[in-house]
């Protein structure tokens, strides 16, 4: 059914030495300064023997489980191509940590495979893990789309690692990846410069949608380009992957027109200033905002750093144009009338340090919340972030601003709800493509079989559409193919302030101890050559209770201590770890009899 599209060029170079030496060089995920290495020059065609027995391997690294962390792996003989590599939130359980990005250990070794990083527009959740992630996989091109590039680009001097090797790309180019021919098709989303992606490979043609969705009427961009889709899957689509976000709601999703005349009325009605927060990567809101407040007379702040940066971006490549003077400073606030005043900034999630949170806390420096003002959140609550959204809008309630967010004005104010496909529009999308496989991607699993059975109501037979795990190989061989039990790593890996990697899950459950429980610190001195305790060992709690409340607790816990301590021969360091798990095992089980708690307990011997 499906032939394949084209034959394997000849391939020429080996991996150079240089290259050899960078990856020994260069340990995955460490939190250590990199010095600068020198990007590949060009993507090349590795030597790869074609024997005939080389398949086709997919594998979606992140955003098969979860929204976010968007990865896929497209793997043919010795070519490897990436197709974004995005990052995600954690969850109320993962205390202390930033964000979550793909694992990629199965690249360690084959980083010199590596042709590119494809990536299909400038949301964090497909870009957001490239800092951390692409120096670590011998720095390969990273192919994107202006907006997306100017975004990658900006963000990457916030970081202080190897240059990247950033391709601005045009829609219509063509890129030569080894044995990989990459082109990629426009489709609509919230963001410019929204592209899905086509990798022609000798066993088929596959196809990744990213986020998408069809809009007749978007914000600045054409419409999707029907005729290209049309003529991709009329030479034959062997496997479309396909955005699962919305995949449970039934019809078309709405326009990015409908959304800006909600916003406009919005902004039209409101009787004093309009403070919108969203985010800074949602830029066709953005976009609708600032147009909208410039035909209505009003003059716009924008506000918070990424939210400026994607603006300028925006304004640089001429998607956002609006007049100079539509801009005015924080500072200028307040030569203005109320009734004339909008300012769009970042925090619609209740983040402790965007400028919305600030506003509503008394905390910004140049504006407090008055009543009469009118606060859009403009943008869907990521989950983990409710309690926080819930505290901040009771704080913009008790300062008596109007609040407008989903269940006020529908779903037009909600971000995913404005951006992703339903189920109409993937039918559609299935109906050009007409794709022998079909594996629905970007969403948790109730949404992958959602989206599944989409395909099945089209008469799409269940063995050809694979609802896959993050890391589970998918083979193809000269059209045909298979959903194998092989599965890549996709542990955890942690973002926490600088460090990459280095947060285990262990350390995360000693998090999770510590704030449930608290810990126990047990302290004891003891003379080096009798054994003898110098002094009565010294008992320190913190989260676990309160110590002058609880003197009997902590005077028994310091007579099992030393009661433990009897036995301790000193001099040895056996002997010393012994002491300490016995301390830990008995104080531990002695604590929790009497309190039913387990604060994680902290030996400390010192001979002395
Ligand atoms: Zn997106």
């Amino acid at each position: 059914m499906n032939k394949p599209q084209f034959r394997p060029s000849a391939h020429t170079s080996a991996p150079t030495a240089d290259q050899a030496a960078r990856r020994v060089a260069r340990p995955p995920f460490t939190a250590q300064p990199q010095v600068a290495a020198k990007p590949f020059a060009a993507p090349h065609a590795q030597a790869h023997p074609n024997t005939g027995a080389t398949k086709l391997r997919i594998a979606v690294l992140g955003g098969c489980e979860e929204v976010g962390r968007n990865c896929t792996m497209i793997e043919y003989g010795n070519d490897i191509v990436l197709i974004d590599m995005g990052l995600q939130f954690p969850d109320e359980n993962m205390p202390g940590i930033d964000y979550i990005i793909p694992n990629v250990s199965y690249l360690r070794g084959k980083e010199k495979n590596v042709r590119g990083v494809i990536i299909t527009h400038g949301h964090y959740d497909h870009i957001g893990a490239i800092p951390h992630v692409v120096p670590y996989i011998g720095n390969p091109p990273i192919f994107a789309l202006p907006m997306a590039a100017g975004i990658i680009k900006k963000r990457q001097t916030d970081f202080n690692t190897t240059p990247l090797n950033v391709k601005v790309t045009k829609i219509d180019d063509v890129l030569q990846l080894g044995n990989l021919r990459v082109s990629f098709f426009h489709i609509n989303h919230n963001i410019p410069d929204s592209a899905g992606i086509v990798v022609e490979t000798p066993e088929g043609t596959i196809c990744h949608t990213g986020d998408w969705k069809f809009d007749f009427h978007p914000a600045g961009v054409p419409h999707a380009d029907f005729q290209k889709i049309a003529a991709i899957g009329s030479k034959g689509v062997m496997v479309l992957m396909g955005d699962s976000t919305n995949s449970d709601q039934p019809g078309h999703q709405v326009s990015e027109k409908e959304i800006g005349e909600t916003l406009g009325n919005i902004i039209e009605k409101a009787p004093g200033r309009v403070i919108v927060g969203t985010f800074a990567s949602l830029l066709s809101r953005v976009k609708q905002i600032l147009e909208a407040s410039e035909k209505l007379g009003k003059k716009v702040c924008v506000m918070g750093y990424s939210m400026k940066t994607n603006v300028e971006i925006a304004k640089e490549l001429a998607y956002i144009n609006v007049k100079k003077d539509l801009f005015i400073e924080e500072t200028a606030i307040d030569d203005y009338p109320k009734n004339k005043v909008v300012i769009v900034c970042t925090g619609a999630q209740g983040e402790e340090n965007a400028a919305l949170m600030r506003i509503a806390n008394d905390e910004h420096r140049s504006i407090r919340i008055v009543p009469g003002d009118t606060v859009i959140f403009s943008s869907s609550i990521v989950p983990g972030n409710e309690q926080s959204v819930q505290r901040l809008k009771d704080t913009l309630y008790r300062k008596q601003a109007r609040v407008i967010h989903k269940s006020l004005a529908g779903v037009m104010m909600d971000v995913h709800a404005g951006g992703h496909a339903k189920q109409e529009d993937i039918k559609l999308m299935l109906a050009l493509f007409k794709p022998r496989y079909y594996v629905p991607i970007e969403g948790n699993h109730f949404l992958l079989r959602e989206n599944g059975q989409v395909a099945e109501s089209m008469g799409w037979k269940p063995e050809n559409i694979f609802i896959v795990d993050n890391g589970q190989i998918m083979e193809f061989k000269a059209g045909e193919g298979k959903l194998t039990q092989e599965k890549l790593p996709t542990d955890y890996v942690f973002v926490d302030g600088l460090g990459v990697g280095d947060i285990s899950e262990v350390v995360l459950r000693d998090r999770q101890l510590l704030a449930e429980d608290g810990m126990v610190v047990v302290i004891a001195t003891i003379d080096k050559k009798t054994g003898a305790a110098v002094n009565p060992p010294d008992i320190i709690s913190r989260g676990f209770v309160y110590m002058k409340e609880n003197r009997e607790l902590i005077e028994d816990t310091r007579a099992l201590a030393k009661k433990v301590l009897v036995g301790h021969k000193p001099g040895t360091a056996e002997s010393e770890d012994v002491t300490r798990d016995k301390l830990r095992n008995d104080i531990g089980q002695f604590l929790f009899m009497r309190t039913e708690r387990r604060p994680m307990i902290i030996p400390v011997i010192i001979e002395v």
